[in-house]
């Protein structure tokens, strides 16, 4: 089978197909032969080498992916071949045309969504859902500022804030971004590319500020994200790519939080919790992971590129080309 390897740290040229050996699924394991890969920032921060976590040496980009079980372990219960399924976390990496998981990480895809929709679940939703509900202990009928909505993460977040009954603003940095959150239920959604962008959030809210503010580009924002929160408000840092100053004061005077959050840090039985809550999501149609744009698994440099670049449009998925 063919997958993608980095064998050192660097540029996307480090991210390069390979044929490797076949899988064999251990006790507890199953092997799912992937029709999708999810291609995350995180990805493209690990494979530089600069990134906090770093991976032995060489290995196979792992976060995200979908497929059907080909071959179940030993000791496996409740799963079968042939099952349609989405992986988060795999033993061997997703960017891959087969890869091997821990049951824990293996969930039940509703026949209503595509394989490339199953690949855009698994970091995005977990973290949209985390950030919300476990950091922000966000509450029906408060206000949410997705700052970075036109994303994977930013799309998933608005549709989760959609479905607890929110009232949920958007912001992206193009006009196609901007529909795009529109169309997953935001109120109203804001070009954080315009210089008045903040003034015109804090109007619609009528003076009063944001609730819950979950922020993508905390490096840019977060500052000024103080003085867009009501009273006892909650900011989520879930993205930042670099330094950034605050003002305690602004924080103090409305009793305000700052909140950070790291997928890797929620723990195995948290985030059980959280996909059995995603899956009930997904089964009703409440929550629809959005795919702009598919590459095959041989263009994951080209992916791993996109991906940090503006003009974001859902999720990148990469194809294998099983069949
Ligand atoms: P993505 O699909 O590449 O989307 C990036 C988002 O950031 C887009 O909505 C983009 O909007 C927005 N953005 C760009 N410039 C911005 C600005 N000045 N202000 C506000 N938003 C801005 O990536 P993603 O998967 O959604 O992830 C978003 C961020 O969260 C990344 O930094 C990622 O590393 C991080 N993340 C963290 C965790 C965690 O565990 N903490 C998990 C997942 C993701 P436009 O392109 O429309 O300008």
């Amino acid at each position: 089978m063919k997958a993608i390897k980095v064998r050192e740290f660097g540029g996307p040229e480090v991210l390069r197909l390979e044929e490797v050996e076949d899988l064999e699924p251990g006790p507890g394991q199953v092997l799912v032969r992937l029709k999708a890969a999810g291609v995350n920032p995180v990805d493209a921060y690990i494979r530089s080498g600069t990134y906090g976590r770093k991976p032995p040496l060489h290995y196979t980009p792992w976060m995200d992916g979908a497929g059907t079980v080909e071959k179940i372990g030993p000791k496996v219960k409740g799963l079968k071949k042939g099952a349609r399924v989405y992986v988060e976390s795999a033993l061997t990496g997703t960017y891959a045309e087969a890869c091997l998981a821990e049951t824990r990480n293996v969930h039940p895809l509703p026949p209503s969504l595509t394989f490339p929709q199953g690949a855009a679940i698994g970091v995005p939703y977990a973290t949209a859902h985390q950030a919300l509900f476990g950091k922000a202990k966000a509450k029906k009928g408060e206000t949410v500022l997705v700052h970075g909505a036109s994303g994977g993460t930013g799309t998933a977040a608005v549709q989760l804030a959609k479905a607890a009954q929110m009232r949920v603003l958007g912001t992206a940095g193009t006009e196609q971004g901007m529909q795009l959150v529109r169309e997953q239920g935001a109120a109203e959604v804001f070009d954080h590319k315009a210089p008045d962008y903040l003034e015109r959030i804090l109007k619609f809210t009528g003076g009063k500020g944001v609730d819950v503010l979950l922020e993508m580009a905390a490096q840019i924002n977060l500052g000024k994200d103080l003085n867009l929160l009501a009273s006892h408000g909650r900011v989520v840092v879930i993205g930042s790519r670099g330094p950034v100053e605050i003002n305690p004061r602004d924080l103090m005077s409305r009793d305000a939080a700052i909140l950070a959050m790291t997928l890797f840090n929620v723990s195995p039985l948290d985030k059980l919790k959280i996909h059995l809550d995603l899956v009930k999501g997904l089964k009703s149609g409440k929550l629809k992971p959005v795919v702009g744009r598919e590459l095959p698994l041989d263009q994951a440099a080209q992916a791993q590129e996109a991906v940090l670049q503006p003009g974001a449009f859902g999720k990148i998925v990469l194809i294998p080309s099983n069949d």
